[in-house]
C-alpha cells in the first residue's frame, strides 16, 4: 500500500478501519479460545470462506484453558503456537505477548540442558522432567514439564503441561524442616530418657544400699525393731522379734503384734500408740510381750516419724528394749526401801519418845548446852522422820496402797497455817500470802500440807539468792489454783518434762543440794489421787511457779 496515495482524513478512516479488524480479530480469537464459537466466517481474497471448528475440540479448550497447570504447544523450532492464560499468568506476560515466542526464553541456564534433553525425547515418545522455569523478572519456578505429541491437520506439534510445583516443593521443605525438628525432638527426647534411665538407676542402688543398711542395723542390735505406716499398720520387724516371738511375719504384721502384747498393758499400749498415730508425737509406752515359750517380759517401746519434705510422715520407726532386768531390780530397790524405812522407823519412834522425855525432864535443870545439844537432836530427828516419810510413801504408791480419808478441807486456813509454819522454819526467807478466803474442796489436809511443804522446801532450797517466796490462790470456772512462787534458778524445759519422775534430780553439780528426788514424786501421786492436776512453769535463772489445782466444793 502506497500511503502518500491517500489524504490525511482517508488514513485516519483507514486506521480507524484496522484498529475495529483487530479488536473483532482478538474477540473471536477469545471467543474460539473460550468455545463460544465453533465457526466463523472469514473474508479473504476469494470472498467470504466459512471456517468450522471441531465440535470435539471445544469441550479440550475449554478444559485447556480452565486448568490449573499451563499448556503449550511447540512446533519443530520451539515456538510457542498455542499457550492457555494460566501458563502466561505463570510466566507473568499478557496472553498474546507469549504465543509466537520461542520457548526456551523461559528456560533459566540451569535447566537448559535438562530441558534440551526432555524437548528431544518427548518428539519420539511421552516423557516427564522436574525443571526450573524463568519469568520475566527472573523469578524461578519450579515446574513438572510432560511432553506429549499432538497430531494437528497442520502437522505434528509438541504439546508441554506444566505444573507449578512451588506449593509441594514448599510443602516439602516444611516437611524436611519438620522432619528435622522431629529427629532433633526425637534426638532430646532419647538422651533425656538416657540421663533418666542413668538416674533412676543410681536412686534404685541407693535405696537399695540404704535399705539394706537399715536390715543390717535392725538386724544387729539387740532390741526388738518394727517400721510401721502411718496408719498403724506394721510392715516390717527384725530378726529379734521373730526369735522373740517365735511367729512368722503374716502372724504379727498390721495389727497383729497386740496378740503378743499383754492384755492387762493393751488397752494402755493401743491408747498411746493410737495417740501418737494421730498427733504424729514420739511413742512411748512400757509393756509386757509374751515370748515364744509364753513368758511375759517388760519392754521399753519407743518409735518415731519419718516425715517427708513437706512434713508429712512417711513411716514410724520402732524400737521394744527388754527392760525386764531392770523392772526386777527396781522392785527389789523398792522392797529394800519399804523394808528399810519401815525398819528405821521404829527406833526413829523411840529416839523421839526419849528425847521428849529429856525435854520435859524436871527434876534438875539441864545445863544450858545440854538443852542446846537437845534442840539440834530433834531438829535432826524430825528432818530423818521426813525422809523415812517419804521413804515409806514412795513404797506405799509403788505397792499402790498411799491411802487416806477424805473431807471438808478449808484451803485458806491450810495456807496459812502452812505460811506460819515456813516462816518458822525458814527465818531469813519472805514468805508473802496473797490467797483469799473462803476456798474449800474434797480432799486430806494433811497431804495436801504434805504437797504445799514440799513446794515450799524446794523454793527455799532452790533460791538461795533471792528470799521472796509467794503463795497465791486464783480461782477460774470453779477451779482453784493454788501456786508457790520463787525466783531462784529455775528449771529447763527437759528438766520440767522429768521432775516428777521417782527420784530424779537434776544433775546440775552448781546447785546440788540435798535430796532423794522424792517430793514432787509423792505430791504429784497425791493430787492426781485427788483427781486434781499437778504443774510448774519456769525458766532456767528465772525462780519456777510450782501449782496444783482442785476443783471447789459447790
Ligand atoms: P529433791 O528432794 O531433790 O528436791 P524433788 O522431787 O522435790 O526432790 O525435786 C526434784 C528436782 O526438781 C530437784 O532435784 C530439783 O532439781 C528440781 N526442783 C524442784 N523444785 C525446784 C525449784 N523450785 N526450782 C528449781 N528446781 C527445782
Amino acid at each position: 500500500m502506497e500511503l502518500a496515495k491517500y489524504t490525511y482524513e482517508e488514513l485516519l478512516n483507514r486506521n480507524n478501519e484496522l484498529q475495529l479488524q483487530l479488536e473483532e480479530a482478538n474477540d473471536t480469537i477469545e471467543a474460539i479460545r473460550s468455545g463460544q464459537i465453533d465457526a466463523l466466517i472469514v473474508k479473504g481474497d476469494d470472498g467470504h470462506q466459512l471456517y468450522t471448528l471441531k465440535t470435539a475440540d471445544q469441550t479440550y479448550r475449554v478444559f485447556i484453558e480452565k486448568m490449573n497447570e499451563g499448556a503449550v504447544t511447540l512446533n519443530r523450532d520451539g515456538v510457542i503456537l498455542y499457550s492457555n492464560s494460566r501458563f502466561a499468568a505463570m510466566m507473568n506476560l499478557p496472553l498474546e505477548k507469549v504465543i509466537g515466542l520461542n520457548f526456551e526464553t523461559f528456560i533459566p541456564e540451569i535447566s537448559s540442558e535438562k530441558f534440551k534433553g526432555l524437548i528431544h525425547n518427548g518428539w519420539n515418545e511421552d516423557c516427564k522432567g522436574e525443571i526450573l522455569l524463568a519469568n520475566k523478572e527472573s523469578l524461578l519456578t519450579p515446574c513438572l514439564l510432560s511432553c506429549t505429541t499432538l497430531d494437528l491437520d497442520e502437522g505434528t506439534a509438541l504439546s508441554l503441561i506444566l505444573t507449578d510445583l512451588t506449593n509441594q516443593k514448599e510443602a516439602e521443605w516444611e516437611l524436611k524442616v519438620k522432619n528435622e525438628q522431629l529427629l532433633a525432638a526425637q534426638n532430646a527426647a532419647e538422651k533425656l530418657n538416657n540421663e533418666l534411665e542413668d538416674t533412676v538407676r543410681e536412686r534404685t542402688n541407693d535405696l537399695l544400699i540404704s535399705r539394706e543398711h537399715f536390715k543390717l542395723l535392725a538386724n544387729n542390735i539387740p532390741q526388738l525393731t518394727w517400721t510401721n505406716l502411718p496408719g498403724g499398720d506394721v510392715d516390717f520387724y527384725n530378726l529379734q522379734w521373730y526369735n522373740y516371738t517365735g511367729r512368722r511375719y503374716s502372724e504379727t504384721a498390721g495389727w497383729g503384734w497386740q496378740q503378743i502384747v499383754h492384755p492387762d498393758d493393751l488397752s494402755n499400749t493401743m491408747d498411746n500408740y493410737i495417740n501418737s498415730l494421730k498427733t504424729g508425737n514420739p511413742f512411748e509406752v512400757e509393756n509386757r510381750y509374751k515370748r515364744w515359750d509364753g513368758i511375759y517380759r517388760w519392754h521399753l517401746n519407743r518409735a518415731v516419724p519419718l516425715r517427708d519434705d513437706k512434713g508429712e510422715i512417711i513411716f514410724w520407726v520402732g524400737t521394744a528394749t527388754d527392760i525386764e532386768d531392770q523392772k526386777k531390780e527396781m522392785d527389789r530397790k523398792d522392797e529394800f526401801i519399804g523394808i528399810a524405812s519401815h525398819e528405821l522407823k521404829t527406833p526413829l519412834t523411840s529416839l523421839k519418845g526419849y528425847l521428849q522425855l529429856i525435854t520435859s525432864y524436871k527434876k534438875e535443870e539441864v545445863p544450858p548446852v545440854v538443852k542446846q545439844y537437845i534442840e539440834k537432836a530433834s531438829v535432826a530427828i524430825n528432818k530423818l522422820q521426813r525422809l523415812v516419810n517419804d521413804l515409806l510413801d514412795v513404797s506405799k504408791i509403788q505397792a499402790g496402797r498411799l491411802e487416806y480419808p477424805l473431807g471438808e478441807v478449808d484451803l485458806s486456813e491450810l495456807l496459812g497455817f502452812v505460811i506460819e509454819n515456813a516462816r518458822h522454819i525458814y527465818p531469813q526467807h519472805e514468805f508473802e500470802n496473797q490467797s483469799k478466803n473462803n476456798l474449800y474442796i474434797i480432799g486430806n489436809a494433811e497431804r495436801l500440807e504434805q504437797v504445799l511443804m514440799n513446794f515450799i522446801n524446794n523454793a527455799v532450797k532452790y533460791s538461795q539468792d533471792n528470799k521472796q517466796v509467794i503463795l497465791k490462790t486464783t480461782v477460774q470456772n470453779n477451779i482453784v489454783r493454788v501456786s508457790v512462787t520463787d525466783f531462784g534458778i529455775g528449771l529447763s524445759e527437759a528438766q520440767i518434762d522429768r521432775i516428777f519422775e521417782r527420784f530424779y534430780r537434776v544433775e546440775d553439780k552448781k546447785f546440788m543440794t540435798s535430796g532423794l528426788g522424792m517430793g514432787l514424786y509423792i505430791s504429784a501421786e497425791i493430787i492426781n489421787t485427788h483427781q486434781g492436776k499437778i504443774g510448774v512453769e519456769s525458766k532456767p535463772g528465772k525462780g519456777a511457779t510450782f501449782y496444783f489445782e482442785l476443783p471447789l466444793m459447790r
